[in-house]
């Protein structure tokens, strides 16, 4: 075995910092994913699932990246035109994804750093639609990973409701960050990745659908073979998966979510908004003593896991990434539009303030050029 080092130097906004228990358990032998061992694993799994997701719901779980399971949201939508919201990177992809799926897709813009603005939102639904139909459903960031923006996909998902929308949620590094209420928000697909939030090994994806999702899916006929949500809503009453599962990160997961369910999630939800009020405060301390930082969602929209920072005239983000690397932490670049002008600190999973603090040491020693 190699040499762990000591958990704390790891802040990339995904993947994310397993710890050394999480990644040795991957090293179970195989079992049969048709028996009764791996439909007790599974059960386990999904049931710690249900709680992070606020669900009674199956949650799925999908052998793929996030990404899979954002094309099963849109493969398995109701039949018609669909409202993308996108404020970044990821919420740019969900649309694409869309149109690459032959939807017809219409996109509703805002500035890198705001969430949608609900009056636009609201806007788009009255009078849009297309080719004579109204919007079927609503396409959302949770977090977007790439602005650190975080929108509110509650009010966001009433509007839909309320204009006769399905509102498809990515909470990629919300669900295990923040709360994620999928049955009393009526939430009617919201997926994740492991290697975000929950801290798992990248590789696997978590998501739920609404009942009124699957009923409308069953009739669908765009839900293709690998990512058809009919077929994992029918195994998931097995506690199976349609196809062979990653078992390997299964028991990862199975063990990582034995802590987060110790922990509890109250207590998890307070330390990601304690990470996020952390690094504010460090924002603020910097910008005030000269070093011209921002944050680049306004206050009060910023996610407890990502935070997304502007750098100051002359400051590249590869030149900083790379000195606090040398100084032992990584740490991101921006992403897409924002790769050169923006940082951003992945401050979710098993990190806490007392992991993080040493790791804003080396970002300012970085920025003051020290
Ligand atoms: C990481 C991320 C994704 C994509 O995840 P993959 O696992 O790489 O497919 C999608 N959306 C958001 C918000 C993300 O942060």
């Amino acid at each position: 075995m190699t040499m762990q080092p000591e958990f704390g130097t790891f802040f990339l906004p995904g993947p994310t910092e397993v710890r050394a228990a999480v990644l040795e358990a991957m090293v179970h032998p195989m079992i049969p994913h048709r028996g009764i061992a791996y439909e007790a694993m599974h059960a386990r799994i999904v049931a710690g699932l249900q709680r992070v997701f606020g669900t009674q719901r199956p949650v799925y779980l999908m052998t793929c990246s996030a990404s899979g399971a954002m094309e099963m949201a849109i493969r398995g939508a109701p039949e018609g035109p669909i409202l993308s919201l996108v404020n970044g990177a990821f919420s740019e992809r969900f649309a694409r994804v869309a149109q690459s799926c032959d939807r017809a897709t219409r996109v509703l813009s805002v500035p890198l750093g705001d969430t949608p603005h609900l009056e636009q939102v609201q806007e788009a639904l009255v009078n849009g639609g297309m080719h004579g139909k109204t919007f079927a459903a609503v396409t959302v960031v949770h977090s977007e990973t790439s602005t650190g923006a975080l929108s509110d996909i509650r009010a966001i998902t009433e509007l839909a409701h309320h204009h006769g929308a399905m509102c498809l949620v990515d909470s990629v590094t919300g669900v295990g960050g923040t709360s994620v209420e999928t049955d009393a928000w009526g939430l009617d697909f919201v997926f994740t990745g492991s290697q975000k939030a929950l801290a798992m090994p990248p590789g696997l994806a978590f998501a739920v659908a609404s009942e009124a999702y699957v009923l409308q899916a069953n009739v669908s006929t765009s839900r293709g073979r690998y990512l058809d949500v009919i077929e994992y809503e029918e195994f998931a009453h097995r506690s199976q998966a349609p196809t062979t599962p990653a078992l390997s990160l299964l028991f990862a997961a199975d063990t990582q979510l034995a802590t987060v369910g110790a922990e509890g999630l109250t207590v998890r939800w307070a330390r990601h908004a304690a990470m996020l009020a952390y690094t504010e405060a460090w924002v603020e301390r910097v910008r005030t003593s000269g070093v011209g930082i921002g944050y680049l969602p306004r206050a009060g929209e910023r996610s407890p896991t990502v935070s997304t920072i502007t750098l100051p005239d002359g400051l590249a983000a590869l030149a900083i990434v790379t000195r606090v690397a040398e100084l032992g932490f990584v740490i991101g670049t921006g992403y897409g539009a924002l790769r050169e002008s923006t940082i951003r600190i992945g401050h979710m999973g098993e990190h806490s303030v007392a992991t993080l603090a040493p790791c804003l040491v080396a970002v300012e020693r970085a920025l003051r050029g020290n």
